[in-house]
């Protein structure tokens, strides 16, 4: 089939502060005509920044993007956009909304009007057209949207997790409305990629997977999701296929840090941005399950998204409390111990495991130790964080590492003269 999408060594890096950080990392992407593309990743890995680069909204730093063979210069004519959540313009129509989507187009009024209609029609919003954004229901508005984005007719629908801002039901009736116009090619459109953080939704319309991953993001899988439609959720099959994607999410990576800023040895390992209370109560939750759960499950019975899910995981991991292997999650005998230790037993375990496999915290601890007066303002260690980590992320493996340091009773935090301070009884056995 037809190749619509080339990308080819795609980057992308944003300044953040007086920093470059990079968020994609050598893309390599074709999309073909009949395909249905899933794109998955945890939030903030760049799957927004590279939908946008392919419907050239962003130029990527370096890198080309080929549309039908010829590279791209400006605003990608084959794409069509559906977002989260959209700005449907409350003073206009059902239908003037959706004619909106082809103002760019050399059309008659006529033929604006005529395409739109055909749109509304498709997208199951027949004797909605002259009805007003505010007259419709979450779902409704959202039919308006991927009317809007059909009516161009393009090439390549682009959807950014198009159904993560509905409730459960009219996220799955719009999911199984837009599948049946896919499958019956009654779209105007010759290919799909749906940006998604459900493993689930992603097995359930999509025919091949691309996983990203990482800091900064590449594509760590790619692989078909070859299931005869219509799929069952309850299949084995459809489950392995879940377990499986899940399995390279939370997939450890021998990454290498691409800061060149920041040199290596002094560089912080990040931690996973979860509070203590979180691990903990994973850990029981496991302790009650005999030690053992499927992974997937797990998420699935704590109505949790994966993205909210994984931090916790690899806290645990991390900390050394239990191991993560083929879908699975398992308590380590300390993790045991821990879940079946009283409150103050589990501080010590806890500041045990957080002393000896968190080098971040021991390094925060040095720089208290080596003030004289052991305490040390709270912006100080940010400024050194955000030199590795750029503003935001710092802030959250602060936050993390303090919350961590306090339940570990290593550490304390004065809420009014925002300083770190060690506790009193503490000692690692390092003076220095
Ligand atoms: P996702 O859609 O996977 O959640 P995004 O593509 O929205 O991720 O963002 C990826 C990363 O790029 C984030 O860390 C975000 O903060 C950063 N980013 C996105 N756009 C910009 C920008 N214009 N300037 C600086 N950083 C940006
Ligand atoms: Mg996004």
């Amino acid at each position: 089939m037809a190749e619509l999408i080339e990308l080819k060594h795609i980057y992308q890096r944003y300044e953040v502060g007086d920093q470059e950080v990079t968020v994609l990392e050598d893309i390599n992407l074709t999309v073909r005509e009949g395909e249905f593309l899933g794109i998955l990743g945890p939030s903030g890995s760049g799957k927004s920044t590279l939908l946008r680069i392919i419907a050239g909204l962003v130029k990527p730093t370096s890198g080309t993007v080929l549309y039908r063979g010829q590279a791209l210069t400006g605003v990608n004519p084959g794409v069509g956009f559906v977002f989260q959540t959209f700005a449907l313009f409350p003073w206009l129509t059902v239908l003037e909304n959706v004619e909106l989507g082809l103002k760019q187009k050399n059309l008659t009024p006529a033929e604006r009007r005529k395409k739109a209609l055909e749109a509304i029609d498709i997208v199951g919003l027949d004797g909605f057209e002259n009805a007003y954004p505010k007259e419709l229901s979450g779902g409704m508005r959202q039919r308006v949207g991927f009317g809007r984005a059909l009516a161009v007719e393009p090439d390549l629908l682009l959807m950014d997790e198009p159904f993560s801002a509905l409730d459960v039901l009219t996220a799955e009736n719009l999911r199984r409305d837009f599948l049946e116009l896919w499958l019956e090619k009654k779209l105007p459109t010759k290919a799909v990629i749906l940006v998604t953080h459900g493993i689930e939704e992603l097995v359930y319309m999509a025919d091949r997977a691309v996983v990203l991953s990482g800091h900064p993001a590449h594509v760590v899988a790619d692989v078909a999701i070859d299931l005869p439609h219509w799929r069952d959720r309850e299949d084995p099959a459809f489950m392995a296929r879940v377990d499986e994607l899940y399995r390279v999410l939370t997939r450890k990576e021998r990454e290498v840090e691409h800061r060149p800023v920041v040199p290596e040895e002094k560089r912080f390992t990040p931690v996973p941005p979860v509070r203590a209370g979180a691990m903990t109560g994973l850990i029981e939750m496991l302790e009650d399950m005999d030690g053992k759960a499927d992974l997937y499950r797990l998420a699935d019975d704590l109505v949790l998204d994966v993205e909210d899910f994984l931090p916790i995981v690899q806290g645990v991991e991390l900390l050394g409390f239990a191991r993560v292997e083929a879908g699975d999650i398992e308590l380590t005998p300390k993790g045991m111990a821990f879940a079946e230790a009283s409150v103050l037993e589990r501080k010590d375990i806890f500041r045990q495991q957080v002393l000896e496999r968190v080098p971040a915290l021991k390094r925060i601890i040095h720089v208290i130790k080596s003030k004289s007066n052991r305490r040390l303002p709270r912006e100080f260690l940010l400024e050194i964080l955000e030199r590795q980590f750029g503003a935001s992320e710092a802030q959250r493996q602060l936050e993390t590492l303090v919350d961590w340091g306090r339940y570990a009773e290593v550490i304390g935090y004065d809420e009014h003269t925002h300083n770190l301070f060690l506790e009193e009884f503490f000692d690692d056995g390092n003076e220095q």
